[in-house]
């Protein structure tokens, strides 16, 4: 999952109209997104809470598949912030240099590693406002590794989360603070943990960001996301 400061957020093509919808409306969304992927994973591979927290941070603006090719030969070195200072910032840029970023992201390793050691014991702390005060851990990534290793209920909102958000919609906003506050106030239990990952396989899989594959999508009927893209298999003139 791509995790910067400056989140990126890619508007949907048409417009959304209001999130004004019936609980069990949302209810029913999430309870077909549970029923295709009963227990939704995060694609960046890890080891423990440490790893977690590396592996999101070094996601911004790459995808998880580059982020997994890289860590896969830094964290055998090192899956401890002791391990990881001890390794040093030339070697956790050598080892990332094909990921983005990877000269500030090398050192935001470091520094993060330092600051877990020197503040938290070097233990990850389980906790939204000492998570930020680790260099290069924006809210988003916060909340990932909230959910992901201590299963809290968080709503990490990326480019994908935010515009399927907006799209269906479930809950609208222009920031993505404003979505994950109205994701926190919308989705009922069960579906609170697994939620956000929910909408990214969604966005990334399905509702697209430049072509929503709407008429294979089973939330089409709940969607009010105008215009839909009609299958590429009727004939041009009936997809209008
Ligand atoms: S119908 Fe599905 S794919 Fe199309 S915009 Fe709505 S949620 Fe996205």
């Amino acid at each position: 999952m791509a995790e910067s400061k400056r989140t990126v957020v890619s508007k949907p093509a048409g417009k959304a109209k209001s999130a004004d919808r019936p609980a069990a409306e949302i209810a029913e969304i999430f309870r077909r997104l549970h029923a295709i992927e009963p227990e939704p994973k995060g694609e960046l591979e890890h080891t423990n809470a440490f790893t977690l927290l590396v592996a999101v941070v070094l996601s911004a603006q790459a995808t998880d598949a580059g982020v997994n090719k890289a860590t896969r030969g830094l964290f055998a070195l090192a899956d401890t912030p002791q391990k990881m200072l001890a390794l040093g910032e030339d070697k956790v840029r050598e080892a990332i240099k094909t990921i983005g970023l990877f000269r500030n992201k090398a050192k935001n390793v470091i520094l993060l590693s330092q600051a877990l050691i020197e503040n938290f014991g070097g233990v990850v702390p389980a906790d939204r406002d000492a998570l930020v005060t680790l260099p290069g851990v924006g809210r988003k990534t916060a909340n990932v590794v909230l959910n992901m290793a201590f299963g809290q209920a968080t709503f990490a909102v990326d480019t994908h989360v935010f515009r399927v958000s907006n799209a269906l919609p479930i809950a609208t906003g222009k920031t993505p603070e404003a979505v994950e506050a109205g994701l926190e106030k919308l989705v009922p239990e069960p579906y609170r943990l697994h939620a956000h990952h929910w909408l990214i396989l969604h966005g990334r899989y399905l509702c697209k960001a430049r072509k929503p594959e709407c008429w294979r999508c089973p939330l089409n009927d709940l969607c009010r996301f105008e215009p839909k893209t009609p299958s590429p298999n009727l004939p041009a003139k009936k997809r209008g």
